[in-house]
């Protein structure tokens, strides 16, 4: 990916505070292992990352001391809602244990009438029926990464030793439905998969997947040229479209991320992506050390907000750093102030406007796509949310198609 800095004035410390109320923050991605992974995957965009604060330390574990402090005080600042998703690299690396204190932790800071929400994103390796006993008991959420059928998935996903990893993330969901834990499947698009949207769709459901989740690859070489697996907003665009089909006539029974936080906005709520807010505020990503950032795409030194260790969850919330972060969103396109989709897409991701020449001023790589997708999803859903909701559209989508 490229990193050269945007052309935002950026203080010279992070400890500087944004003026009048802070945008509280509604959720924590912690990287208990930070950006450490027991696979190989050719495309992974965290493996010998240049601004990766953290790359010379090989040992990168949350201890249980900062673990306990960051339960103990969101549990407080975040009351009643509190949600708590760990990602990595690879979150089990920090052992079952330390997960099962977690939860040890959470039921001795939370209050009563406190509503305390557990997820992980993992690649589904070591994944046990210990690790699902503690998901089942406690209803944790789980993202699983798998690409598709074996000759997709095990094009760029490796193990250390450059096997395939098909075969054992099967068996994670096979022992995820029979132990009865809540997933959803993660499917990054490639070049390899990009152009197979009916295989990819067909294959997940064969295996009972009702929820789906498909994350586009776009990352470039410093001269902004695409890597071989990055895909092109046409193919992005054609994807969706076809998915968009497949999935119209089972839309009451699968979920697929894309279409319902469109389905989120179109109806008034704020969406469950934060691509589709307005700016970039509303969750934070705590590192293995408590230190805190704004995004898991730039956890970088220059963005550092601050550190649970000696900050406050109000202080970080004000932070100047944080402010500028967020507004990175609203840089002026002129493609986009006078874009139909404007008050849906809000100028699409930062990161994708961000990874080909490290502008936050350039226009989503991804655009094209968008406006490809929304012009045909946008009539039928409004048509659809009409029909479930009349004028006030108010409750979710999902929700309701899903009764
Ligand atoms: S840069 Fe993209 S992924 Fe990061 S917070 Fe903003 S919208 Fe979300
Ligand atoms: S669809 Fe494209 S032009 Fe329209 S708001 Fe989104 S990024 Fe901007």
């Amino acid at each position: 990916m490229s990193s050269t800095s945007g052309s935002l004035p950026i203080l010279d410390s992070a400890a500087g505070y944004a003026p009048g109320a802070a945008p509280r923050i509604t959720s924590l991605l912690i990287k208990p292992a930070s950006a450490v992974c027991n696979l190989d995957c050719t495309y992974c965009f965290y493996l010998d990352r240049e601004l990766d604060p953290y790359a010379d330390l090989p040992h990168r574990t949350m201890t249980l001391e900062t673990l306990e402090r960051l339960v103990d005080t969101y549990l407080f600042y975040s009351y009643p809602n509190s949600t708590f998703a760990f990602q990595g690299g690879e979150p089990t690396l920090a052992g079952l244990p330390f997960f099962e204190k977690l939860v040890e932790f959470e039921k001795r800071y939370g209050r009563d009438g406190q509503n305390v929400s557990n997820a992980m994103q993992t690649n589904g390796i070591l994944i046990n029926e210990g690790w699902c006993k503690l998901f089942r008991e406690y209803n944790w959420l789980i993202g699983l990464s798998l690409d598709g059928p074996q000759d997709v998935h095990d094009t760029y996903r490796f193990n250390k030793g450059g096997q395939g990893t098909w075969r054992r993330v099967m068996k994670t969901v096979e022992l995820m439905q029979k132990e009865k834990v809540e997933f959803n499947i993660l499917c990054v698009l490639n070049n390899i998969n990009v152009g197979r949207a009916k295989d990819l769709y067909k294959f997940f459901r064969s295996i009972n997947v009702d929820n789906i989740q498909y994350i586009p690859i776009s990352e470039f070489f410093p001269d902004g040229s695409p890597m071989p697996f990055t895909i092109t907003p046409e193919q992005y665009g054609k994807f969706l479209l076809e998915t968009f089909e497949l999935w119209w006539p089972d839309r009451r029974k699968v979920r697929i991320r894309f279409f319902d936080n469109l389905a989120e906005a179109l109806a008034g709520q704020k969406p469950g992506a934060c691509t589709l807010h307005e700016t970039c505020d509303s969750y934070v990503v705590v590192e293995y050390n408590g230190d805190i950032y704004p995004c898991d795409f730039f956890v970088e030194k220059r963005w550092k907000i601050g550190n649970i260790n000696t900050d406050s969850w109000a202080e970080i919330a004000r932070r100047q750093r944080r402010f500028e972060f967020a507004m990175n969103k609203t840089l002026p396109r002129p493609e986009c102030q006078v874009c139909e989709y404007e008050n849906i897409c809000h100028g699409g991701c930062p990161k994708f406007r961000h990874a080909q020449y490290g502008r936050f001023e350039d226009l989503d790589y991804f655009c094209e796509a968008y406006k490809m997708v929304y012009a045909r999803a946008i009539p039928p859903l409004r048509e659809e949310l009409k029909k479930l909701f009349g004028r006030s559209m108010r409750p979710t989508l999902q929700n309701a198609m899903r009764r």
